[in-house]
């Protein structure tokens, strides 16, 4: 919060917050600020339940850490694969959150695509693409804005996991997905992203993880996609995501977790030109997934000094776009 605030303009955005409107508005910061406000995050990235033993993230401690880091809302994505994570998330608890928290929690939903059987087999309970199509849109009556965080087993681009895109683009739900060398694995210069890319042009795929953010590097290995970088380590032209991003509209970056931090941080230069040249394609996010979880994106993004359009799209308006969330400022 800038210290030009006054206590009443403090009372009053409590009083705004009571109200369930929790959008800044122009009232709640002094005319003359308006170019240096803070801007409200959009978090396009978190998780809630105990992805540790003992460090259960609930809903009232997600929203903790939003009102602590100036967060408006947070997106919830659960975890259901068995390679996503120690104890399956489910989507329920994103639902619930987003019930208790309509104005704070946008919920996401995710399906594992080798639930689906196709005629003749009888290997899942998915009736092909339209038993997929069906799931998605009940979660999506219910609320959900995005698939995710999809993170299977299985290359990025499985015949299974096709079937997850085809039934994405059909309900209109853009994908969150990570990508490493083992959950939902690609190589350097991402081939099966971009056969995904090509096919479903329609589908906005949002990436994350070591793998995804390694490839910001032209001279990106198989080892880099299942580690983090040094700091610093120079990033050599000619990389995967700025040949795809330029091609491929419907290809976002999520800038959570250490490998979205460590993309910018490893190389400051390259990393400010990047979140500047890629403005309309990166989303902010934390992956926060339990208590007193250090989140160093907002020092990192704060301390390049972006110009503020810059900023204001890749916090928060480019999540609201892509989502398609009505805003209230
Ligand atoms: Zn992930």
């Amino acid at each position: 919060m800038p210290h030009s605030w006054t206590r009443r303009d403090v009372l009053k955005g409590a009083l705004l917050a009571t109200a369930g409107s929790l959008v800044a508005s122009p009232s709640r910061k002094p005319a003359n600020a308006a170019a240096t406000a803070k801007i409200r995050y959009i978090d396009i990235h978190t998780h809630l339940g105990a992805f540790y033993p003992g460090r259960e993230l609930t809903a009232e401690g997600l929203l903790q850490f939003m009102d602590e880091h100036g967060v408006e809302r947070a997106c919830v994505l659960p975890l259901i694969s068995p390679e996503s994570a120690p104890v399956a998330q489910p989507t329920s608890t994103a639902l619930a959150a987003f019930k208790q928290f309509p104005d704070r929690i946008i919920p996401f939903c995710a399906v594992d695509p080798r639930g689906v059987t196709v005629p003749p087999q009888r290997t899942g309970h998915i009736a092909g693409v339209k038993g997929l199509v069906d799931i998605l849109r009940r979660y999506q009556e219910a609320g959900c804005r995005g698939i995710g965080e999809h993170k299977t087993g299985l290359p990025f681009d499985a015949t299974q996991n096709l079937y997850l895109y085809e039934a994405a683009t059909e309900v209109d739900l853009p994908i969150l997905f990570h990508l490493d060398d083992l959950r939902n694995p690609d190589t350097p210069g991402l081939p099966r992203v971009e056969r995904v890319l090509k096919e479903f042009p329609k589908l906005p795929l949002i990436g994350h993880a070591a793998g995804f953010w390694a490839s910001i590097c032209g001279a990106a290995t198989n080892a880099d996609f299942g580690r983090y970088p040094e700091i610093p380590k120079p990033v050599e032209p000619g990389g995967a995501l700025d040949r795809l991003m330029e091609k491929y509209p419907n290809l976002y970056g999520d800038l959570s977790e250490p490998g979205g931090e460590k993309a910018i941080a490893r190389d400051l230069a390259f990393g400010r030109e990047f979140l500047i040249r890629r403005a309309d394609q990166l989303l902010f996010g934390t992956d926060v997934l339990m208590p007193e979880q250090k989140i160093p994106q907002f020092e990192l993004f704060e301390s390049l000094n972006l110009p503020a359009e810059v900023q204001r799209k890749i916090y928060r308006d480019n999540a609201l776009k892509l989502l398609k969330l009505e805003t209230k400022t």
